[in-house]
């Protein structure tokens, strides 16, 4: 392979386009818009980044691989776009999620820390542990600053010689056409199109398209202090920050939400979103029950059926690719998964089995157990 269009500069389309251009290939990246717009599932402030996954090893390796390569990135691009606070799972069983992920920690030989449930305490300013059995810790997990760390890719993209085009596209064979009418060929051709990609392959892929609610709220300094973890409650279907670069606290409510279009504006936030978010958060960390709402708003996820990526070639232009399938969880592997395609896209290995197109199962839990 010698030369690649990519379509999409969401963290799974920017990724690639760093990786190949990296690798000294001839890159064209496009994009209907600038890369992190908050229209795309990469834009917003923030993405988690850990490593549990519970019985799931690749996944573990893949987000710990990432973590190195997004280090590469802050290295080559003088940004800090990963923020190492540390990841606390509340875990409400002795034999769920956070369980199944311990013997995948020890065999990768990823930090983790088992806690008792008050440990809590020494963890988060204002702290309850009622209704858990433990704590899994990842001291090692943290917080990825999206919208610039998708726009760094981008960027570094092109200081290794992508051309960075904005345009609209469409599939015209195994070429891409704009909407200026250019035609642009290359060896493979890669639609890495988030939220759109099932509306632009809607026969070969099933990518459901859900609106996802964040709401952030004024905790005061203590929750603003640097080693003040992330957290999940897998159970419950939640997660967030401290406050990260002043934003508030930050609670999203993680059950697949209801539909929205890719094209469709994002609708502000509700008042019920608000009350599920202010209800766990009073009973999880009391001093935060009646914090002010700092801010709130909608972004999208964009769902594969089993909630796996999507990485495999189109049944009838075989150079061509099919990106996408984040589902919720995709962010913080972007570079890792681009390294682990660069060479199946060169032909030199298949691409990973449970990334291919076809019917899939329902959907599998790889975030939460908010998927419905
Ligand atoms: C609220 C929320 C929270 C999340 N939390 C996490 C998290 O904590 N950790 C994590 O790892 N992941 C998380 N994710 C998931 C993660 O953000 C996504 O899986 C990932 O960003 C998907 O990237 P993408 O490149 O596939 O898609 P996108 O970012 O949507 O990129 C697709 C790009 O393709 C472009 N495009 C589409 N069609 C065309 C066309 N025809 N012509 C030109 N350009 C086109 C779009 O403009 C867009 O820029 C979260 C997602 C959301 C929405």
């Amino acid at each position: 392979m010698r030369s690649a269009v990519i379509v999409g500069a969401g963290a799974f389309g920017a990724s690639l386009a760093w990786r190949l251009a990296r690798a000294g290939i001839d890159v064209t990246l496009v994009d209907q818009f600038e890369p992190g717009d908050p229209r795309t599932t990469s834009g917003g402030e923030s993405r988690l980044i850990r490593c549990g996954h519970g019985p799931d090893r690749d996944y573990a390796a893949s987000a710990r691989r990432a973590r190195t390569l997004w280090r590469e990135l802050e290295d080559e691009s003088g940004e800090e776009l990963l923020i190492e606070c540390g990841l606390t799972w509340f875990a409400h069983r002795d034999d769920g999620w956070e369980a199944l992920t311990i013997p995948v920690f020890e065999e990768l030989g990823i930090p983790y820390r088992r806690l008792a449930p008050e440990a809590g305490a020494e963890l988060f300013p204002s702290y309850s542990p009622a209704g858990l059995e433990f704590l899994l810790h990842e001291p090692e997990a943290g917080v990825l600053r999206a919208q610039r760390a998708v726009r760094a890719l981008a960027r570094q993209a092109g200081a290794h010689g992508a051309r960075l085009v904005r345009g609209v596209a469409q599939p015209e064979r195994d070429a891409v056409r704009l909407d200026d009418g250019r035609v642009l060929e290359a060896d493979v051709v890669v639609w890495a199109c988030g939220a759109w990609l099932g509306r632009l392959f809607g026969e070969h892929v099933a990518i459901r398209s859900t609106c996802q609610e964040l709401f952030f709220f004024d905790g005061g300094p203590a929750w603003a202090a640097d080693g003040v973890p992330a957290y999940v409650d897998f159970e419950q279907a939640i997660y967030g920050t401290r406050d990260i670069d002043g934003l508030g606290v930050k609670a999203a409510p993680d059950f697949d939400g209801p539909p929205l279009e890719p094209d469709a504006d994002l609708p502000p936030a509700s008042a019920e979103g608000e009350a599920l978010a202010r209800g766990f958060l009073g009973a999880r960390f009391p001093a935060l029950a009646r914090a002010p709402l700092a801010g709130s708003k909608c972004c999208r996820y964009e769902l594969s059926p089993d909630a796996h990526f999507v990485a495999a070639p189109h049944p009838e232009h075989p150079s061509v690719w099919l990106l996408g399938g984040g589902s919720g969880h995709g962010f913080k592997h972007g570079p890792a998964l681009a390294e682990q395609l660069a060479p199946a896209l060169a032909g030199a290995e298949p691409p990973p089995a449970r990334f291919a197109l076809g019917r899939r199962g329902a959907a599998g839990m790889l975030r939460t157990g908010g998927a419905t």
